[in-house]
């Protein structure tokens, strides 16, 4: 498992730590694998550093059911903490994902303040239990742990059972978006997310737009050389995080709402006696077949939103972003951006346009926002002269004023993630 910390491309709490599986060919078989990837950072392998320090254990449960938490004797307080919640998850995962059987897990804990950005942990295959590592940084002691827990570890525990059941190309929308599905939930369960309504508004934006949805459908296992692109690609491979969990979500909603109870268990008991009947796990077009046939969902056609949906969803936009920072973070920003990215359809306000265009161009807006602003002129140019736009925003702008028109387009060109889209 390779796990991808998005640092510096995403506003602050929104750091998403994106989960991705490395195919199996790039390691060693029987080796159990975990790697924490912050991208631009060469990854270190600090399996003896692990071992060699994490000299204390707690342990729950038997065999490939049991959890498992290796940590240095002076974090045996964080370590207890980590050991309830990592139980408490993965009882809730269980649920989550009944029938099918969820392997426990063992986790390496370990403090430092000069850890590499990069780094990762490979042990002999002796068993099926989950591994993970972290290494925290005093300074950020709480922060990172949060993150392992509550981000990582459910959604890793999702991978883990449900990769068995699924080939690899075609289905990682499914994969990746139950993942961040039920990771998501369980994650508002255990702590508060005061962004979640403004979350969820914003990837069903995501699912809407046309481009994400073809890509979703097609969207293969993180290769290595993908980790040498740049911040554009990881924005575009976040994109499709979101899409892909609002559209699990809206299989799911849309399920319930027609009168079935449990639609999640119900598809994925179909996912396990196909797999047991056929010998071998389903592709794409099998998957698409299980979900029509057993929730009576069209998936290539879920998630769009009508025109109404699609206005109102702007006016949500334009309040997120008039909303002050809340505890400095500029999430609310981040998501109203994105919306005005993503229904592209919805004509702007002139107002509106040139608040794009100082925001693409805004060096302390963030990255992702910079990116996703630009994205959202650049998809309007059928609709608007967008020379015209820089040349009257330019007049009014000093900062503006200081670039020529066709830098300031160059640079819009560069900033949009569509390069990265279908
Ligand atoms: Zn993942």
């Amino acid at each position: 498992m390779l796990s991808v910390f998005y640092e510096k491309a995403l506003p602050l709490v929104f750091a998403l730590w994106l989960i991705a599986s490395l195919p199996v060919s790039n390691f060693a078989q029987n080796k159990e694998t975990f790697w924490h990837i912050e991208t631009g950072y060469k990854a270190v392998d600090l399996t003896k550093v692990f071992e060699r320090e994490c000299t204390e254990v707690l342990v729950d449960g038997n065999g490939s059911d049991r959890v498992e938490v290796r940590f240095q004797p002076n974090l045996h307080v964080k370590a207890n903490e980590v050991f309830r919640n990592l139980r408490s998850m993965l009882s809730r995962t269980r649920q989550m994902l009944r029938p099918l059987p969820v392997n426990g897990i063992r986790f390496y804990l370990m403090q430092s303040s000069d850890r590499p950005q990069s780094y990762g942990i490979r042990l002999s295959k002796n068993d099926d239990l989950l591994l993970l590592a972290v290494i925290v940084d005093p300074a950020h002691e709480d922060r990172n742990l949060s993150d392992i827990i509550y981000k990582t570890a459910p959604h890793e525990m999702v991978h883990s059972v449900v990769h068995r059941y699924l080939r690899d190309s075609g289905t990682r929308w499914f994969e990746d978006g139950l993942a961040d599905y039920v990771g998501r939930q369980i994650s508002d369960e255990f702590t508060s997310d005061e962004f979640s309504n403004e979350r969820q508004i914003s990837a069903r934006a995501t699912l809407h737009q046309s481009r994400v949805r073809q890509s979703i459908l097609d969207w293969h296992q993180l290769r290595q050389s993908d980790l040498s692109k740049g911040k554009a690609f990881f924005q575009a491979q976040t994109q499709l995080y979101d899409a892909s969990q609002a559209l699990v979500g809206k299989i799911v909603a849309d399920s319930e709402r027609r009168g079935m109870k449990t639609p999640l268990s119900l598809l994925l008991s179909a996912l396990r006696d196909q797999v047991a009947k056929t010998g071998k796990p389903v592709d794409r077009d099998g998957l698409l077949d299980l979900i029509r046939q057993h929730l009576q969902v069209d998936v290539k056609t879920l998630g769009r939103l009508d025109k109404e949906t699609q206005q109102k969803m702007v006016e949500s936009a334009y309040s997120m972003l008039t909303l002050p920072a809340r505890n400095g973070d500029s999430e609310n920003k981040f998501f109203g951006t994105n919306i005005l990215a993503n229904i592209d359809e919805v004509q702007l306000p002139e107002n509106w346009l040139k608040y794009l265009l100082r925001t693409a161009l805004d060096e302390k807006a963030g990255s992702y926002i910079n990116s996703m602003a630009a994205t959202a002129l650049t998809r309007r140019e059928r609709q608007i002269d967008l020379k015209r736009l820089i040349e009257k925003a330019s007049l009014e702008d000093q900062k503006l004023g200081e670039r020529t028109t066709s830098t300031i387009l160059k640079e819009l060109k560069r900033l949009s993630i569509d390069k990265w889209l279908k």
